[in-house]
């Protein structure tokens, strides 16, 4: 269920899950939801049918606009043109990733009269692998060095995959500090810096 949060235009007025207008300064500030299951598909692979669910947890009937889709996934029925207030909308899509030849994630949006919602859709290798820049660290048992940092950068080697947890591992000494809060999407191109 989402949560009370600032008006993202005015910051002024807190805008409640049921709220569809900022009380303040009148920006959009439905809470769309847009949820796809499942969420990280196979490349090479033939993908089982998508489940998306979009929901409206505000108090004002959201029109539905265009779908933007990336070019491999296609909606076999057309959306109804409303959506009423406090309900949600169960619809399938059909990925054909077995044409894909490299891992990618992209975004499918929906667009609506109170604003667009989006969710990611990841394609990755049926082996995914993270690495790490650099590959290896050198320790010095040296005590003037007790509290140096060491940054080092998580990457997937190809395409996007996504981080849950960093664990700690059995070295002595070191002590794994994370720029991961909740999970987090890494690509070859941003990785999850540590
Ligand atoms: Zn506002």
């Amino acid at each position: 269920m989402p949560e009370a949060s600032p008006c993202s235009a005015c910051s002024a007025w807190l805008c409640r899950p049921e709220d569809a207008w900022c009380g303040y300064c009148g920006a959009s500030c439905a809470q769309l939801r847009l949820q796809v299951t499942p969420d990280v598909l196979q490349v090479r692979n033939m993908a089982p049918n998508l489940s998306f669910k979009l929901s409206n947890s505000s108090c004002a009937t959201v029109e539905i606009g265009e779908v933007h889709l990336p070019d491999w996934l296609i909606l076999p029925s057309a959306l109804p043109k409303t959506l009423p207030a406090f309900s949600a909308l169960n619809f399938s899509g059909k990925a054909r990733t077995l044409g894909i030849k490299q891992p990618t994630a992209e975004d499918v949006t929906v667009m609506t009269s109170l604003g667009e919602v989006t969710t990611n859709v990841m394609v990755i290798e049926e082996s995914p692998a993270l690495e790490s820049e650099p590959t290896e660290l050198e320790l010095w048992g040296n005590s003037d060095d007790e509290n140096r940092q060491l940054d080092f950068n998580i990457v997937p080697r190809a395409g996007s995959l996504r981080i849950r947890s960093v664990e700690q591992g059995p070295s002595g000494g070191l002590r794994v500090v994370s720029t991961l809060a909740g999970s987090s999407v890494v690509s070859v191109h941003e990785g999850l810096r540590k």
